[in-house]
């Protein structure tokens, strides 16, 4: 089989390669839609999860099952699913734990594209097909289904992380694909003010109809003083962040309140340490919160995330501002995102 794969640090193209076995609790599927991810460009250009050969890239898809292991259940040839981005073993210590992500170590819950070639292959494997792939509901839109791979999971998880309750004002940084979902998830939380930060107009147009209050724009000024004039010198309940640096991390501590949460699940990719300002973090008294978190992943959190979609809670068909035909347009679509021109804010690729 063909796909489309990172052959080292820098360095995409097509490879030749086996289509993967079965295992017992395993599903071998076949890509119906296919998106590429912020991640992928990390993993590739920044060297984020250090050099891979001939690893086949993306984690994001909906997909037909081909081939089912002898101990699935739930999941027949010929299903249309959605897969989770992250597939844990939902048998492991840390998923029993509450943390799948986790399951087999840091961050090891991350399997595609990272411990083993990822989807964007005319085949791919699903480990613990039982746990990890969910029926794809009749009739969804497949831009709006594929977002249920990591967009909407991920953007969720900052809000929970950020512990956001009714009435909360809540700050999201970074408003590309991931933190657009935060702010829908801020709003259904019941989040009062929603500060969104970022500097492109079509996000920011979509920031307003997910639920956003009010648009900061960081190229115009400092985010810390823009918050603090808007809150009057209070600061934010919480902070979801979602995009920028290391010196992005250090502004959500300092627009927090004392008592307040950060949930962040932007990829910190730079530098050994990530600076906390000692004293805007009450040197170390101010119930300031931090949590970091990669998203969990799994069956369950798929068909809720579907539910949102159907009960038109959310509308992540909305993300998609790039659609492509075929296999093929995956590296274009993968460049697409390199590249992150003015009016994009997430590709999709359609295999028929
Ligand atoms: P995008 O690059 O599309 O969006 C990033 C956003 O951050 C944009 O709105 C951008 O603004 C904004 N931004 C950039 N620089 C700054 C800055 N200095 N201050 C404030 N805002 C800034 O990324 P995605 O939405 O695709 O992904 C967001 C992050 O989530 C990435 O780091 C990605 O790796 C990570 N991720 C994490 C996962 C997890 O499970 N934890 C899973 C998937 C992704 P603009 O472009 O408008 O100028
Ligand atoms: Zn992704």
């Amino acid at each position: 089989m063909k796909g489309f794969a990172m052959l080292t640090i820098g360095k995409t193209g097509w490879i030749e390669k086996d289509v993967p076995t079965c295992g017992p609790s395993d599903a071998i599927c076949k890509p119906i839609a296919l998106a590429p991810c912020t991640s992928d460009v990390h993993t590739v250009w920044a060297g984020a999860l250090g050099d891979r050969h001939d690893m086949i890239l993306g984690h994001e898809a909906v997909g037909e099952v081909v081939e089912v292991g002898t101990l699935v259940k739930d999941f027949k040839v010929g299903d249309k699913v959605l897969i989770s981005a992250i597939t844990p073993d939902w048998n492991s210590l840390q998923a029993q734990g509450g943390f799948p992500m986790h399951s087999g170590g840091m961050l090891a819950g991350w399997k595609f594209s990272n411990f083993k070639d990822g989807v964007f292959g005319e085949f791919f494997h699903v480990n613990d097909a039982d746990g990890n792939l969910a029926h794809l509901p009749d009739g969804m839109d497949l831009g709006a289904a594929c977002m249920i791979s990591d967009m909407i999971p991920t953007g969720f998880h900052g809000c929970e992380l950020a512990e956001v309750e009714f009435g909360d004002n809540v700050a999201v940084i970074g408003i590309g694909p991931v933190g657009l979902m935060s702010v829908a998830a801020a709003a259904i939380r019941g989040a009062a003010h929603i500060y969104a930060v970022g500097s492109r107009k079509n996000c920011a147009d979509l920031a307003k109809e997910f639920g956003a209050t009010e648009i900061i724009n960081y190229r115009e000024g400092d985010i810390v003083e823009q918050i603090m004039e808007k809150t009057h010198g209070a600061g934010v309940d919480k902070v979801i962040v979602a995009g920028g640096d290391n010196g992005t991390f250090d502004q959500a501590i300092r627009m927090l309140k004392p008592g307040g949460v950060i949930g962040n699940v932007n990829y910190l990719g730079e530098g050994d340490w990530i600076n906390i300002p000692r004293g805007d973090w009450g040197c170390g008294m101010g119930h300031k919160k931090i949590n970091g978190g990669l998203m969990p992943g799994g069956r369950l959190r798929s068909k809720k995330l579907a539910r949102l979609i159907q009960t038109n809670r959310i509308h992540p068909e909305k993300l998609i501002t790039h659609t492509f035909h075929g296999l093929e347009c995956v590296d274009q679509a993968l460049m697409l995102m390199k590249d992150k021109p003015k009016d994009l804010i997430k590709p999709l690729v359609l295999i028929n």
